[in-house]
């Protein structure tokens, strides 16, 4: 490989190696953890500073043996992994006399190393360099070490509960045993053959290791990877353009270069500010979507208890009233006596407002019936036209009360059969006419049943020349305790719960319902289209057909 390339490579692990140190050391709260990664980041460069100096020759006037510092730097890491494997994830393992008694080879190599040719010895020629009889012991002992320290990752990923520290602790390995695998190759093994031209990759595998680590440490802290990597962009280009200018051969270069590196390094200050600003933007808006879901879960929550206890007390109440509203009827109708005029008018009033609250208790329990998901539809064929004439029989009197005149119109050689909870849609039939009759001060209301062959669709309308509603609170008219603002004015008592369940009960039975209004006081129809029942109505025109034979 071209020289220059290998150089440039070593340079770059130089500088990623002591960046990821630097960040670890100032960033992280975990202090064990930080020195022994910085250690580990630091003697990486080291190494790969070392391979630099013994490829270039550097400093060769002082006659710096650079394959002893590579060699104290290659024994060093591995024990230092070792230790961190012990302390990561806070948690030291037992054995951790090891270290210690493990320090004992550490100074002894150390020392054969700077002090006599054991290990190592002199350069020959371009990349080679003596052996001494102990560098097998050495390259055992670096061996050794990265196993003791794949051994505490593995203990530590048994004992670790938490599927994050896990993944922590899979990266660090991971990690580590490849690149520690493929550094000691050409580094331990190959020069033990006499291969000596590969040594230059033992750092930048190396690095791969630190790399690895450095994110499993990161994925704990939070720290943002994409910062980190434009900072170190960031590092290159202003150390490269040192460089740069440091190369300079005239003034003219050194200015325009000094320019260059300063107007770089502020826009890399305001890239940096801003990545920083962008990321605290982001754990600022994580943080609120985190409040707001337990926010929502709490609501959620007192939204249940409190359908429960709408439920709870609903049923309380309906028994009384049920029994108000008994006892009130049969005084009215005579069943205990000929009722004085005087109190006649307030029984009717008794009887009349205990129906109200009758129906008004109904709705609630509907409502916790829907809100609860216990609202059960029992189907059966219904046949739509009868119904109709049934309810608006039943709401004959409050119609005539109220003066105002009820149509209804239909063909009535034609069947309207659906397949349908009759009780419910009953209760969808009558709160739409009573509505009619409820927020129409005069005039009248037309319920019409028509179909739509086309679709297998029929279609219910109830239309009235009352009060209207603008178009603000037509589209949320269906929402639960929705009321128009001048409600109040013509029907006192209103929950806006009826076309909320109205609206529940037609969906749960797959149709559709609208409101449509010209304005106020402008008259308002309400609309209910429901899937025809095919087979009945087929069933009913056999029938028919056989009336007529
Ligand atoms: P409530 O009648 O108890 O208020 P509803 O859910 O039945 O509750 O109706 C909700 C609101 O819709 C009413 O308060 C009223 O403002 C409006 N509304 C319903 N039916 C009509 C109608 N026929 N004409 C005008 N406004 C209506």
């Amino acid at each position: 490989m071209n020289e220059l390339i290998i150089q440039v490579l070593l340079y770059v692990v130089i500088i990623l190696n002591i960046f990821l140190g630097v960040v670890i050391y100032t960033r992280s709260n975990q202090k064990r953890i930080k020195i022994l990664f910085s250690f580990i980041a630091f003697f990486s460069s080291f190494w790969a500073i070392s391979i630099v100096g013994f490829y270039s020759d550097l400093l060769s006037v002082y006659e710096v043996n650079w394959i002893i510092f590579s060699h104290i730097a290659g024994l060093v890491i591995p024990f230092i992994f070792f230790n961190f494997s012990l302390f990561f994830k806070n948690r030291i393992l037992n054995n951790n006399i090891l270290p210690f008694i493990a320090l004992i080879p550490i100074f002894i190599f150390i020392y054969l190393l700077i002090f006599t040719d054991k290990i190592v010895g002199a350069r020959i020629g371009e990349s080679a360099y003596e052996l001494g009889n102990y560098y097998i012991p050495y390259s055992l002992a670096v061996i050794v070490f990265f196993i003791l320290g794949y051994i505490s990752l593995v203990k530590q990923y048994s004992i670790s509960e938490s599927i994050a520290e896990k993944v922590q602790i899979k990266y660090v390995f991971t990690g580590s045993l490849i690149a520690s695998t493929l550094a000691l190759i050409p580094d331990l093994v190959m020069p033990y053959f006499g291969i000596f031209e590969y040594t230059w990759l033992g750092p930048i595998f190396t690095s791969v290791m630190v790399f690895s680590i450095f994110i499993a440490i990161l994925k704990h802290n939070l720290f943002n990877i994409k910062a980190i990597i434009t900072e170190f962009v960031v590092v290159l280009i202003i150390f490269a353009l040192l460089i740069e200018l440091f190369l300079s051969k005239t003034t003219t270069e050194v200015i325009l270069r000094c320019f260059i590196l300063i107007l770089v390094t502020l826009f890399s200050y305001i890239l940096v500010k801003s990545v920083y600003k962008e990321i605290e933007a982001r754990l600022e808006i994580e943080r609120l979507a985190g409040d707001l879901r337990i926010a929502n879960e709490r609501l959620k929550e007192l939204d249940k208890l409190k359908s429960e206890f709408v439920s709870i007390a609903s049923h309380q109440l309906r028994s009384p009233l049920t029994a108000i509203k008994g006892y009130a009827s049969l005084i009215k109708d005579g069943s205990f006596g000929k009722v004085p005029p005087g109190i006649a008018d307030a029984i009717d009033r008794i009887f009349n407002s205990s129906q109200a609250l009758v129906l008004m208790v109904e709705d609630f329990l509907n409502i916790s019936r829907i809100e609860q998901g216990r609202m059960k539809y029992e189907f059966e064929a219904l046949e739509m036209s009868s119904l109709i004439e049934e309810i608006i029989a039943e709401l004959k009197p409050s119609v005539e009360k109220a003066n105002l005149a009820l149509s209804f119109s239909t063909d009535k050689q034609e069947p309207y059969c659906i397949k349908a909870d009759k009780g419910k849609i009953r209760q969808v039939v009558s709160n739409l006419i009573d509505n009619a009759v409820k927020y129409t001060p005069k005039g009248s209301i037309s319920v019409t049943l028509s179909k739509k062959p086309a679709h297998g669709k029929i279609l219910l309308a109830v239309s009235d020349t009352g009060i209207g509603i603008d178009a603000e609170t037509l589209p949320n008219l269906f929402a639960k305790f929705s009321r128009a603002k001048d409600a109040n004015k013509v029907n006192v008592i209103g929950t806006g719960l009826g076309l909320y369940i109205v609206k529940e009960i037609v969906n749960g039975h797959k149709g559709r319902v609208w409101a449509e209004s010209a304005g106020k006081n402008k008259g308002s129809s309400f609309f209910v289209e429901l899937a025809e029942d095919s087979e009945a109505i087929h069933a009913t025109r056999v029938a028919d057909f056989a009336k007529t034979m």
